[in-house]
């Protein structure tokens, strides 16, 4: 279904010519692969894909879709929790075969291409011994999570991925290729910092790195859902004074059925503490002492594992080709009301591959200035996560009211913010809520760099007040 945004093939062959990487046509071997992304619940065909291997072939479409006034989608990793790297006709970007990255060891900076996966970037860092910050999954790409924020178990000790980012390559709106840093187009490095892809399309990042590893202290102690309430309770006191090295996200997930827990408790709905400890070893044994005794874990498994494993050990949870439907809530604390809230809408978990979970901010993020760039939630506790997964379409309805329910019933819990890489489709109300005050400072930046509001297939900044 191409409708109005038929592509002229005559048009099509010309724009190829200019083209190293692929462009792709409905029909054609590779097309389907290419338009395929991580939420099934999507499933668009755009009228061309271009298959980018170059900043060229990204200026080159960003023209063709500008000149044509075709709707253009940009795909990074593709694991858009709302779809929005595909289009319904239109010109596709695929940046995938762009997933080069340089590791400057001397300089610990890592220039990366914005096709490249968190799994491509550790990979290259970790035979330094070195990291950013980067996502939980290893399949996530590095360039929409970075242009939205970009939490992780390193961001207490070294923030998020954008106080991370010193510079990016960016095609603008009228097919330009310019830099962005602290001393170029500043105004631009300012929005990137969180704004995702309403200002450009990045083509390169550059981050700064820190030892890491190779192996961290790092696992999972996993508790039943009757003693969730008194774990819960203990868990959040115990946060508020840990170090910025340790990462402990609480997982609310059915017990998977897998040998290390016991078969009895396969299916069961189970409070995980999912730990990454990257200071010294024998530190981190110490610091996580008082969470293996919250009550009678059914897994208690913590021990020195290589940091790049680590990084996939949740890849399994999240394949693509599931169903998924996101809900989030930035929390300023964990009071008791809030603890009994999930715990009573959690206990049902619908869906498979359903998880809910708090991740604690603090540490280097709540160090930086909420208005030093896009990116605003600085003074959060907690950023916490409704995440429906399932297979069968005829269950859409059914999650989606589940997670709807839940997501309402935490509100009067909420900052009122939100981290925008966790919207779902239906949250374009809440683009404000996930700026908060630097909504406006973006919308004066999107008059200047996107007046005609040409990149909106993303969490849209209109060009307007
Ligand atoms: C399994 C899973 C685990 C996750 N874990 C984490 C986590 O630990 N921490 C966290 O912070 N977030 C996490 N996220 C959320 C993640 O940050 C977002 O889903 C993010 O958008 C993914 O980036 P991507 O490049 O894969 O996505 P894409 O779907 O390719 O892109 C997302 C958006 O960014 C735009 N975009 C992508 N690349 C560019 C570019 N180069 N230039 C301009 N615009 C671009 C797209 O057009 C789209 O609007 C996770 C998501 C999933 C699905």
């Amino acid at each position: 279904m191409q409708g109005e945004h038929q592509i002229d093939g005559d048009l099509v062959t010309r724009f190829t010519r200019r083209i190293r990487g692929d462009v792709l046509r409905p029909g054609e071997a590779g097309y389907d692969n290419a338009r395929t992304i991580w939420n099934a619940r999507f499933d668009r065909r755009p009228g061309l894909i271009v298959r980018c291997v170059q900043a060229d072939d990204v200026m080159a479409g960003v023209d063709l879709a500008s000149s044509e006034g075709l709707p253009l989608a940009v795909r990074g990793g593709g694991h858009d929790y709302a779809g929005r790297s595909a289009c319904e006709g239109g010109v596709l970007l695929d940046l995938s075969p762009m997933s080069q990255v340089r590791i400057d060891q001397e300089r610990k900076l890592a220039k990366v291409q914005v096709g490249a996966t968190w799994g491509d970037f550790d990979r290259e860092a970790q035979a330094f011994h070195l990291g950013t910050t980067a996502a939980t999954v290893s399949t996530v790409g590095v360039s929409g999570y970075t242009l939205g924020g970009g939490t992780g178990h390193l961001a207490r000790s070294h923030g998020l991925a954008v106080d991370n980012l010193v510079a990016a390559e960016l095609v603008t709106a009228d097919a330009q290729l310019v830099r962005a840093s602290e001393t170029e187009n500043p105004d631009l490095f300012w929005g990137i910092r969180g704004g995702g892809g309403n200002f450009g399309v990045a083509v390169s990042l550059e981050f700064a790195l820190h030892p890491v590893g190779p192996n961290v202290l790092a696992g999972q102690i996993v508790y039943r859902f009757e003693d969730a309430a008194e774990v819960l309770r203990s868990y959040r006191d115990f946060i508020t004074g840990a170090p910025d090295q340790l990462a402990c996200y609480a997982f609310i997930i059915r017990v998977p059925p897998i040998e290390a827990f016991p078969e009895e408790r396969h299916g069961e709905v189970a409070i995980d503490l999912v730990v990454v400890y990257t200071g010294a070893i024998a530190d981190g044994r110490k610091v996580i002492e008082p969470l293996r005794a919250l009550a009678n874990p059914i897994l208690d498994w913590v021990e020195p594992q290589p940091y790049a494993a680590v990084q996939q050990t949740f890849d399994a949870g999240t394949p693509k080709g599931l169903r998924w439907y996101s809900k989030a809530h930035m929390l300023p604390g964990l009071p008791d009301g809030a603890i009994d809230t999930i715990l009573q809408h959690a206990e049902l978990l619908p869906g498979a591959f359903t998880m809910v979970y708090l991740e604690p901010m603090g540490g280097a993020i709540g160090r930086v200035d909420p208005t030093a760039m896009a990116f605003p939630h600085r003074d959060a506790a907690y950023n916490f996560h409704v995440l429906a997964g399932w297979q069968d379409p005829d269950e859409d309805e059914r999650l989606t009211q589940w997670t709807r329910g839940f997501h309402q019933a935490m509100a009067p819990y909420s900052t009122g913010g939100v981290y925008v890489n966790l919207l779902g489709e239906d949250e374009s109300d809440r683009i404000r809520a996930a700026y908060g005050g630097n909504y406006q400072q973006l919308v004066e930046l999107k008059r200047v760099w996107d007046p005609q509001n040409f990149f909106r297939m993303n969490n849209n900044i209109p060009p307007y007040a």
